[in-house]
């Protein structure tokens, strides 16, 4: 049930949304008065100049505002550059603060939501940090059923750096939130789009790793041995980038934390 990675194409997702699928995703939308893009990537040799080509191209109009879901480099490159261009940046409040003006500060922060409102349409921003991120905020196309996730969801990785049971909570809590939505397609912060069905899935998944790994870390099993145990389920053989490392990132998480 993977969705195919149209690995650097230009589509619509949903009306008047489009995205530049890729390793770092590229998104935006027509408001009316202008177009938002969602986050402003990690190549500023080649994406600096080809977004806002291609938000001109696609929707006819300039890039007005640039969201930025959280505050990692591989999603604020380009920040200052489209800054200087006209766009109002805007992010979480968390994220203003921590950031020097060259990187391409927020114009515009929020506390748990905000609503942008162009002519025509409005996106919704809701804040759902504190696991992959301080920072991270999810946007709603509402109009066309879209919602960017950011990286609360890794096509099968736990967006974690460290285990931590607290954050592990959270997360599921953010997720669940993100499936109250009434969405049909959701964009990741990186590689294929996803369906929430992929988050159901992946929540069951997680339930089941965390029950079979981590009590044979805690005796003192090997990574190699957890990974024997607890293999890429069957139906996930086909996730981006899953059985390749981030199975193995999840289960070197778990033994690390539970290891001894
Ligand atoms: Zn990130």
């Amino acid at each position: 049930m993977a969705i195919a990675f149209r690995n650097d194409e230009v589509f619509e997702v949903g009306p008047g949304v489009w995205v530049r699928n890729m390793v770092d995703n590229a998104a935006w939308a027509d408001l009316g008065d202008g177009a938002v893009v969602i986050d402003s990537l990690e190549d500023t040799a080649t994406m600096e100049q080809q977004i806002p080509a291609d938000v001109q191209r696609t929707t006819g109009k300039p890039m007005k505002w640039l969201i930025n879901t959280h505050w990692h480099p591989d999603h604020t490159a380009n920040n200052a550059a489209w800054a200087r261009r006209g766009a109002t940046v805007i992010a979480h409040e968390t994220c203003g603060a921590a950031q020097s003006e060259a990187n391409g500060q927020p114009n515009i922060t929020f506390h748990d939501r905000y609503t942008l409102a162009g002519s025509d349409r409005a996106v919704e921003l809701e804040y759902l940090g504190g696991t992959h991120t301080p920072w991270d905020s999810v946007v709603y196309f509402p109009w066309a059923k879209v919602l960017h996730i950011a990286d609360l969801f890794g096509w099968g990785m736990i967006p974690l750096s460290k285990f931590d049971p607290s954050k592990i909570d959270l997360l599921k809590q953010h997720l669940a939130r993100v499936l109250e939505y009434d969405a049909h397609t959701l964009i990741p912060g990186h590689g294929p789009l996803v369906e929430p069905a992929h988050i159901r899935r992946w929540l069951a998944y997680l339930d089941e790793l965390l029950a079979r790994a981590i009590p044979l870390a805690r005796a003192g099993k090997s990574l190699d041995e957890l990974e024997q145990a607890c293999p890429v389920p069957a139906d996930m053989l086909d996730w981006w980038k899953l059985p390749d490392w981030k199975h193995r990132h999840n289960l070197t998480l778990i033994h690390r934390e539970f290891g001894a």
